[in-house]
Parts: C-alpha cells; structure tokens; sequence
C-alpha cells in the first residue's frame, strides 16, 4: 500500500460529465474521532409500525412473503408517499417549462422482522428473497401499469443515511420519467457502446479483474508465475463482483455488478440472486469492518421500462450502488457534479480487502 499524496482529477467512466477531485494531502483529512448518530438497534419496538404485531398501523399488504403465516417480508404502500395513483396525468403544457404531475407509485419494502438488524446480519437465504421480492414486485407494478418508465429500488440506513423509519426497510418508488442520472448512465453507456463496440462496464470490470503473469527463471526450466488480481475488486463471486469505482463519489462507495453482460435486473434468476446476496453480505461486512456500524444508501440501477430498452441490451450494464454516509464529509460534492474524495479509491479497496470474514 503506498502512502503516497494522490492528487488528481478523475473523469467518472460511465457518466464523463461527472468527475471526482481525488485529494489526499494529510490536512485535508476530516477528524475521525466524531461517530455518527447512534442507531437504533432494538430488535422489536412495541410501537413500531412495521414491527410484527402491528401489522394493523400500516397500509393494507400488497405482496408478504410467505404469503400465509409470520412474515419474512412485507410489501405495503408507503404512508407518506412522494408519488401517488389517485390522479392521472393530464395534458401537458407545451413549453420550457413542463410539469409532470406526481403520478407513480411508492412502496415500503419491510426487509425484515427484526427492527434493528443491519445488512450483514440476514442470513443470505433471507438476502436473496428479498432481492426476489424487488425483482417479482418490479416485474409486476411494469406490466400492471404501462405508463411507469422507471422502478427505483433504493435503501436509507441509519440516520445518516436519511433513512426516516428506524426499522429496517427499503423502498420502491415507479415513475412516469426516467430518473436524471439513470438516464445519463444509459445514454452515456450508449456513446461508449458505440465508440468502442463494447460495454463500458464489462470494461470496466475487466480492467479491474485484469491478472499480470510474470515468468521467473526460464533457463533453469522454472516457471512461476505470480498473479495479481485488480485492486479495486473487493469482493467476487461465482457471478458477482463487488467493485470499488476509480472515480468514487464517496470515499466507502463500492459498487456490485453481474460478472457477465446483463442490461436487466428484471431477468436476474434465483441462482443468480443467491450469488448476490453472498457478495453483499460480504462486501457490508467489510464496510462495517472499515467503518463501524455502517449507515449507507443503496440504488439499483437497471435498464429503464421504454419501448426501445432494447437499444440499450448491449450497452447498459445493472448494477447495485451502495454510497456509505459518514458523519464527517470525507466525501463531498462541490455541485455541478464535482466531487471532492480525501482517500484515494485504491487505499480505501486496500483497506476493505483486508478485513477478515469469519466464516
Ligand atoms: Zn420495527
Ligand atoms: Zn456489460
Ligand atoms: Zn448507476
């Protein structure tokens, strides 16, 4: 691990409108000694809506798993939602200026009886049937609803995160419009594609998992070989890698992505999903291991519900987008998509690789 001040500018590879200000010079450092707000780690609270037994204070199920008896999982529309279904849209103006109104729909995904349980703490059985329930829950709002363009699955955890329930939850939100930066991921993908016949993130991905060989005594009839794996993977799988983006936002952002090209994560199978939910589980852990109690977002970005999405089979790449949140910005945006980073990318997948996973 070299100690070495990086100081660089790093144009994103996905998004090049994006960049990131790598500085690491020692007095730019934000303190440590500052947690962030304590989460609550109760395993039930009494009066906690989304806690069993009170199944009575949330909005009516739209999907448990399993569907008859105590529930692992539990779908229900989200009581303060941003979107909602009791309007339709009308026509809209014809100017610069356009409104499109608050039609979609917003869903709480209750990951888990347990209040308080963090990530890495579910079973991967349990990881993987969840991942199910966006997959089947997606699946299902896209053909019950031809107008919605776009399913945001996303988590808030900790208050650090700006996760408003304590209990442990993610959630769903189906749009009319393509989010900004999925949008830009997907068109931007597509120039890639383009230019290079080749999709930018299994390039990526390549590139990180490149091995060097080196031969050693070749008179002697020796040969030894040495490989070394990338230095941004911090987790792979049989089917998944956990990957620690080269122009990173925040300082703990890693991102997991099918080995294999895939543009849908509406296509993904079981089996594929049990992959996942092994890297996850692995990848919190180091996350936790690194930064103690970890309070994070998560996005799932996959290719948008349009009428020509196949356009974009070959060029876009799905992916989960976990994003840490610590106390102190280590990490901040400096607008206009500038991002400033005070640990170097490869330092941080250093020092994630080298927490220990008891097995
Ligand atoms: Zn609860
Ligand atoms: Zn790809
Ligand atoms: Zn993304």
């Amino acid at each position: 691990m070299s100690a070495a001040i990086v100081r660089e500018i790093r144009i994103d590879p996905v998004v090049p409108t994006q960049s990131v200000l790598i500085s690491t010079a020692r007095g730019n450092r934000p303190r440590r000694d500052e947690q962030p707000v304590a989460r609550d780690m109760r395993s039930i609270v009494e009066t906690c809506p989304f806690c069993r037994g009170n199944e009575h204070l949330t909005p009516p199920v739209a999907m448990q798993v399993p569907a008859a008896g105590e529930w692992a999982i539990r779908v229900v529309k989200n009581p303060y939602p941003v979107l909602a279904d009791d309007f339709l849209p009308t026509g809209l103006p014809a100017g610069i200026q356009q409104v499109i109104e608050g039609y979609g729909h917003h869903e709480v995904i209750i990951d888990h009886p347990n209040h308080g349980i963090a990530l890495h703490q579910f079973t991967e059985r349990h990881l993987t049937t969840l991942f199910g329930v966006y997959r089947d829950r997606m699946r299902f709002l896209y053909e019950a609803d031809p107008r919605i363009k776009y399913i945001l699955v996303f988590k808030n955890f900790g208050k650090a995160a700006g996760g408003s329930m304590a209990h442990t939850h993610s959630q769903l939100i189906a749009m009319p419009i393509v989010p900004h930066n999925v949008h830009d991921e997907v068109e931007s993908s597509r120039e890639f594609y383009q230019r290079h016949n080749a999709c930018v993130f299994c390039t990526l991905i390549d590139e990180a998992m490149t091995m060097t060989t080196t031969s050693f005594d070749r008179r002697a009839g020796e040969r030894r070989q040495e490989y070394e794996t990338g230095r941004y993977i911090v987790e792979r799988g049989e089917r998944f890698v956990a990957v620690k983006p080269f122009a990173s936002r925040y300082e703990w952002e890693v991102h997991i992505l099918p080995v294999r090209h895939q543009s849908n994560f509406l296509t993904t199978t079981d089996d594929e999903l049990a992959d996942l939910a092994r890297v996850l589980s692995r990848t919190m852990t180091r996350l936790n291991g690194v930064v103690g109690d970890v309070q994070y977002n998560y996005f799932l970005h996959t290719v948008p519900h349009l009428k020509n999405s196949g356009d974009f089979a070959d060029s876009f790449h799905w992916h989960l987008e976990i994003c840490p949140r610590t106390s102190i910005p280590s990490g901040f945006e400096l607008g206009s998509g500038l991002f400033v980073n005070t640990i170097s990318p490869e330092e941080a997948a250093d020092r994630l690789r080298q927490i220990v996973i008891p097995e």
